[in-house]
């Protein structure tokens, strides 16, 4: 089956899609994105991803494409298009394109470009890696200080990601003086003596939608939080840890920079918090 896509105001098969070689997005990653996951033929915490696209644009001083209620429309046709149960919608916005190449932004009027297309993974629920927990490794945090603006600027995430595989490990976290400030694609918590840490909010993190979702079933089942700076020391002594985001949900992690982590499996509250988020999101599925 030809994928459908999305662009500038078309549904077309994948291969009949196309994008000026002037768009800001190829040129300066001068572009946003959300990825939305699909349960059930039906989008988890759209609402979330919707508010965090407009707040990435209106930091970038960025046109809006169309609005929350077209946006959702896309989506809904996507997945009803392209058949997908258990999948992944991804959405990117570029400043467009004024036909030529400039660091100055084109004019207020060039409209912005928007994509979307989506991913199909069937299983993305029981996945068998989320069985056997994430091995971690640990890099020195280089990226630029906006990470608040889900930009496409993902070169040294994908880096990071490369690194970790490299050494047969599944993903990295990365360190800023000395203290982790979040996964290549994901946020990052350790579990110890019950209590659950993770950094606090700020520009040096993305604020994952899963994130708040899963602070929120924690408080609602009594668990402690503790949102404060910790270092990867921390990390590998704790009982616990695990990563957060829209489509790997919650990730339990076993191994960090080689130290396993209680008994190498995952720990009781990831898999709790897991079960409790995919109940919750499906029901509140759109
Ligand atoms: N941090 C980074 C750097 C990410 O790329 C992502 C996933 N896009 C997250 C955190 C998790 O965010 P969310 O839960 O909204 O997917």
């Amino acid at each position: 089956m030809t994928r459908t896509v999305y662009v500038n105001g078309e549904y077309l098969p994948e291969n009949e899609a196309s994008i000026s070689i002037f768009d800001r997005g190829f040129l300066m990653a001068d572009a946003v994105y959300e990825v939305t996951s699909v349960l059930g033929g039906k989008l988890i915490d759209f609402e979330g991803h919707a508010v965090r696209l407009k707040r990435s644009l209106d930091e970038l001083d960025m046109a809006e494409p169309c609005t929350k209620e077209a946006l959702l429309e896309i989506h809904r046709k996507l997945v009803e298009l392209n058949e997908i149960d258990e999948g992944l919608v991804y959405l990117q916005v570029t400043r467009g394109s004024d036909g030529d190449r400039d660091f100055a932004f084109p004019s207020e009027d060039t409209p912005p470009s928007i994509v979307l297309f989506t991913q199909n993974k069937p299983g993305l629920a029981d996945s068998p890696a989320a069985k056997k927990g994430a091995k971690i490794i640990s890099i020195e945090d280089i990226r630029w200080g906006r990470r608040d603006i889900k930009t496409v600027q993902l070169l040294y995430p994908s880096m990071g990601k490369m690194m970790a595989k490299k050494v047969g490990c599944d993903d990295a976290w990365m360190v800023e003086d000395g203290y982790v400030t979040e996964g290549t694609s994901n946020n990052a918590y350790f579990v110890k003596d019950g209590v659950i840490v993770t950094r606090p909010l700020s520009t040096e993190i993305l604020h994952g939608i899963t994130r708040k979702a899963v602070l929120r079933i924690a408080e609602e089942a009594q668990l402690k939080i503790e949102e404060r700076l910790f270092t990867i020391e921390e990390a590998q002594s704790a009982d616990e840890a695990f990563t957060t985001s829209a489509s790997a949900f919650v990730m339990p992690v076993v191994e960090i920079d080689g130290v396993t982590l209680g008994e190498g499996v995952p720990g009781p509250i990831a898999k709790r918090l897991r079960e409790i988020y995919l109940d919750e999101s499906q029901k509140a599925a759109i």
